[in-house]
């Protein structure tokens, strides 16, 4: 089955860059999407999009939204994906028991700052909560912890993003998720979401400085997970 693993950052990536023996992959040159495309060598027909980076700063990725549509695009309607995995990092929380370093695998996904406060059904619709896909053997198997994920755009938060966040209930504050989620929804295809915990959002450090300092740590972190569990389940088993 044709996968593809979105993330974000390419800091994010680069283990699974090395471990899964990624190679870079070209789209057909008229194609106007930039974003570097890998395809493993390990698994052929298990590709890694990454969101891209900023036109103005190419140090700077794309986090969020909007960038992780595309990537999704790409992955569906470019290379024909039939599942796809959206692997990355994300906030945790003290009040629930989080750590820097736990890796969740995600059973729902929200938008804690999309409010349409129109009716009902249009605060349904802003708000998401998309099924993500899963199956109960794999939490014990990998070690992973069963979590809700919430996504907005921002690194920081306001306090109704936080309201959002306990009302949900969720584990994970990220900013792609929901977004990657909702695509795959409309067009029926599997969605599998892999978080490690960088920083924890109720700890009293400020986010981009814990970020930064466990990137390393938690995306080593996730990508262990992440080649075990692929490796098992997905790119050699049945689904
Ligand atoms: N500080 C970084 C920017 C990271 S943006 C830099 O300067 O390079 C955050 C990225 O990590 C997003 O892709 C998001 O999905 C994830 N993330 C990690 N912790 C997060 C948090 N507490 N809130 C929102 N997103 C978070």
């Amino acid at each position: 089955m044709k996968t593809a693993l979105i993330m974000a950052m390419k800091e994010e990536a680069k283990p699974v860059i090395s471990e899964f023996g990624m190679t870079r992959f070209s789209l057909d040159s008229k194609c106007k999407w930039k974003n570097e495309i890998y395809e493993s060598s390990k698994y052929p027909g298990f590709y890694l999009i990454l969101n891209g980076s900023y036109i103005k700063d190419q140090n700077v990725s794309k986090v969020g939204t909007q960038a992780a549509c595309v990537a999704t695009f790409i992955a569906l309607e470019l290379l024909g994906a039939e599942m796809i995995i959206n692997a990355g990092t994300a906030g945790g929380f003290a009040s629930r028991g989080n750590k820097v370093g736990d890796v969740f695998l995600g059973k729902k996904a929200f938008y804690h700052d999309r409010r349409v406060p129109i009716s009902k059904e249009w605060q349904a619709f802003a708000r998401g909560e998309y099924s993500l896909h899963f199956k109960k053997e794999w939490f014990d198997k990998y070690d992973f912890l069963e979590g809700f994920i919430s996504t907005g755009n921002s690194l920081d938060f306001v306090d109704r993003d936080l309201d959002l966040i306990h009302e949900f209930g969720a584990h994970a504050k990220e900013m792609e998720a929901a977004a990657i989620a909702e695509i795959c929804e409309e067009n029926n295809i599997p969605l599998i979401c892999i978080k490690s915990i960088t920083d924890i959002v109720d700890g009293g450090i400020p986010t981009h400085e814990e970020f930064m300092a466990n990137l390393n740590k938690a995306s080593e972190e996730l990508s262990k997970h992440l080649l075990k569990f692929l490796g098992q389940e997905i790119l050699i088993g049945e689904l």
